[in-house]
Parts: structure tokens; sequence; C-alpha cells
């Protein structure tokens, strides 16, 4: 069986914009204690799996192009830190399209699922800072770590290492 945390990118992992701002956004800024408790959650025996609403897709705000590229040099800079990340999912709808994988909809984890299903849900959580995370992972009952948000508040991903 494999455990998994399920991460939120932006705002979790690496610095959040306005929608707008996105455009002009070429190179992730990795948040403060981001790399610290990523190490820590590899050492304890989890994968790292990225869930992200990527609706800038398709609202028009960025170009996949702008999006592969943008994760290319992430997850670079993660590998540089030693830090491997097993998959990411994102959801390149409009928000008014009405897809089952938008957060808080949980079809992210449910692909993660059916591509991995030695996934255990019960020895895995999900971490981000927003209440669309937070309600993604109640539906399939996830352990959640909300950044800045919720009953099991953190302040940035290395405070992990001494709840986990
Ligand atoms: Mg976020
Ligand atoms: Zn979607």
């Amino acid at each position: 069986m494999m455990k998994v945390a399920f991460l939120d990118r932006d705002g979790t992992i690496n610095r959040d914009y306005p929608d707008d701002i996105w455009i002009r956004i070429q190179d992730p800024e990795i948040l403060p204690g981001a790399i610290h408790g990523m190490k820590y959650l590899k050492e304890k025996g989890y994968e790292i799996i990225i869930v992200t609403n990527q609706y800038i897709i398709g609202e028009g705000i960025i170009s996949i192009e702008q999006y592969h590229e943008f994760n290319r040099k992430l997850l670079a800079l993660l590998i540089e830190n030693d830090i491997s990340i097993l998959d990411v999912f994102y959801c390149p709808h409009a928000r008014d399209e009405q897809c089952n994988c938008c957060k808080p909809r949980n079809g992210l984890i449910k692909q993660a699922i059916r591509k991995y299903p030695e996934i255990n849900l019960k020895e895995s959580f999900m971490c981000g800072d927003s209440l669309s995370d937070m309600k993604c992972a109640e539906s399939v009952g996830l352990n959640f770590w909300g950044i800045g948000i919720g009953k099991q508040r953190i302040s940035d991903l290395s405070d992990l290492c001494n709840l986990i």
C-alpha cells in the first residue's frame, strides 16, 4: 500500500497570485518551509502527488504551454532539492464547465486512485490553502491540514514535521 501526501500547488508549495497576474509569471517562487516539509514527508515514506486547479487555462488567462513550462520549472527546482513528485493532476477547465475535477469536487483524487490503486487513503492526507481543498479532502475522507484555514491549521508545510 502507498501513503500519499496530496498537496495543492499554488499557495501551498509555491507562491500564488491573483488570476490576472499569472499571465506574466515565469518562475516559481517556493514558499518558506515547503522544501523542509516535503523532504520530511518523503523521509516518512509518503509519496507526494500535486492536485491543482488551473481554471486559468480554460478561462484563457494562461496557455497550456505556459502551465507545463511553469510546472516543469517547479519540478526541476524540487528535484534539485532531492524531492521527487510522484505525479501531478490538474484541472484545466473553466469554472463554468461543470467538470468533476475542479476542487472542491474530487475528480483529481479519483484520477490519482485510478492510476495508483495501491493508494491507501486512510494513511494519506491532503494539505492546501483554500476551502476548496478542504472540501475536496473531506468528500473522500482524507485527513486535511490547512495552510491558514480550517480546524487543523498550519502556517506552512514545515509545520507538518511536528504533526505527522
Ligand atoms: Mg492553493
Ligand atoms: Zn476540471
